[in-house]
């Protein structure tokens, strides 16, 4: 492949191995085109909750393709649009039910965020123009997404002096961090308009864990310094956690939430920013200038929302919730041997998502490519070894994935690659 012209996402195009070169998806296995078959532990960046090719949302989608694949929402709706955005309204906590699409979740994050600044625009706050995000949070790789990354250890430090300055704090995960959250929002208030954060699993920032005490003190700050409070659950959504949404485990409806990845079942790129009542009629008008000025061309496709309305379907009649307790309780025990390995500082396990913590940050390449010797497809970052397969993975397959872990992480060990 030597000869692509394909740029690709997160690699070093001089010196990285070759991709791997998919032909075919089933369930849980991907086919590459040399005959080989991988048990997928990352569904597609946690995407395929439903495995892959889903006969339901297949069906969904070329039905829809027949009939009409796309139109501008300028001017105009559908009933696919108009069905997915009354049904995530009624699966959504609180007054969650103005659904604005867009195509992927680093845009989802950039109309909240725009949302969030309108609004004070709008209710004559002017000043309240900064957000409040987490140190280890990730919410994409576009630019107002950046500036609420965390900005050391991100993927986007380099562009520091470029972004737009937030109050990057520590998560309030002691009394101490808790008093030093409270006094450092007390005192920019003025200058806030929201707090934005992945509620109980910071993902892609190093798939770091907190609880829902955390959450719930979070949201008690915001609401008192009459924040608005953003959940990015683009990757907590849609079962992973245990839960529907993650926000659930602590009883909160945020203002605002952004949903993407799992939101189609990992088919079509959609993703959805839904504000509340209260934010939305803050936009309501005469003065057209209060209008949200923001439309993807793309928005709300709808090949994209017949995926997304069949995957709800799925949620529905499929016993997804049950699953993923399956996963976790299978991750926590299978996992736990890896707690006595060199190099392993600690094995975590939340709904259908299991990390083992290293030490530091491993030879990735060199660690990638014993995982595909091993007949898997794994892939981790930063200092973590993780799974988050599809939802539907069988216990036979997920014991697969566990145990190459475990060895992968041995022979890394004896190479030095730890
Ligand atoms: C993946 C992710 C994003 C960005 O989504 P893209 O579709 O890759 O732009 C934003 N926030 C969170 C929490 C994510 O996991």
């Amino acid at each position: 492949m030597t000869s692509s012209h394909v740029w690709l996402p997160y690699r070093q195009m001089k010196t990285a191995p070759p991709p791997q070169v998919v032909e075919r998806t089933d369930g849980v296995r991907l086919y590459l085109a040399d005959g080989r078959e991988l048990i997928d532990g990352v569904a597609s960046w946690w995407t395929a909750c439903h495995g892959y090719n889903h006969p339901h949302i297949r069906a969904a989608v070329a039905g829809q393709l027949e009939r009409m694949p796309h139109v501008m929402l300028g001017g105009f709706v559908h009933a696919p649009a108009e069905d997915l955005a009354r049904r995530l309204a009624a699966l959504l906590p609180g007054e969650l039910d103005h659904v604005f699409f867009s195509e992927s979740g680093s845009v989802a994050v950039e109309v909240a965020m725009k949302i969030a600044l309108q609004y004070r625009f709008n209710r004559g706050e002017p000043t309240r123009t900064r957000f409040v995000s987490f140190r280890h949070g990730y919410h994409g790789d576009t630019f107002m997404a950046m500036s609420v990354c965390d900005p050391d250890e991100g993927m986007h430090q380099l562009f520091g002096g470029v972004l737009p300055r937030q109050l990057v704090l520590p998560l309030p995960t002691t009394p101490k961090l808790a008093a030093e959250f409270e006094s450092a929002v007390a005192a920019h208030a003025h200058e806030l308009t929201a707090v934005i954060m992945e509620p109980l699993v910071q993902a892609a920032g190093g798939m770091k864990f907190h609880s829902a005490d955390v959450l719930a003190q979070i949201a008690q700050v915001a609401r008192r310094f009459d924040l608005l409070l953003i959940f990015d659950e683009i990757a907590t959504g849609f079962a992973r956690t245990g839960t529907m949404f993650a926000g659930e485990q602590a009883g909160i409806a945020p203002d605002i939430i952004t949903l993407s990845k799992a939101l189609t079942g990992g088919t079509l790129p959609l993703a959805a920013t839904v504000a509340s009542a209260s934010v939305y009629e803050a936009f309501l008008s005469d003065d057209a200038s209060r209008a949200l000025m923001h439309g993807p061309t793309y928005a709300g496709n709808a090949l994209a929302c017949a995926a997304a309305n069949a995957s709800l379907d799925l949620f529905e009649t499929e016993p997804r919730l049950q699953q993923v307790a399956a996963i976790a309780a299978q991750l926590a025990s299978g996992l736990q041997a890896c707690r006595r390995l060199a190099g392993v500082r600690d094995v975590r396990v939340k709904g259908a998502i299991g990390v083992v913590q290293l030490e530091k940050s491993p030879q990735l390449d060199a660690l990638r490519q014993r995982f595909l010797a091993h007949g898997v497809w794994v892939r981790p970052f930063g200092d973590v070894v993780y799974l988050m397969p599809p939802l539907v993975i069988g216990s036979d397959d997920l014991a697969r994935l566990i145990a190459a872990v475990y060895d992968v992480l041995v022979e890394a060990s004896a190479a030095g690659e730890l």
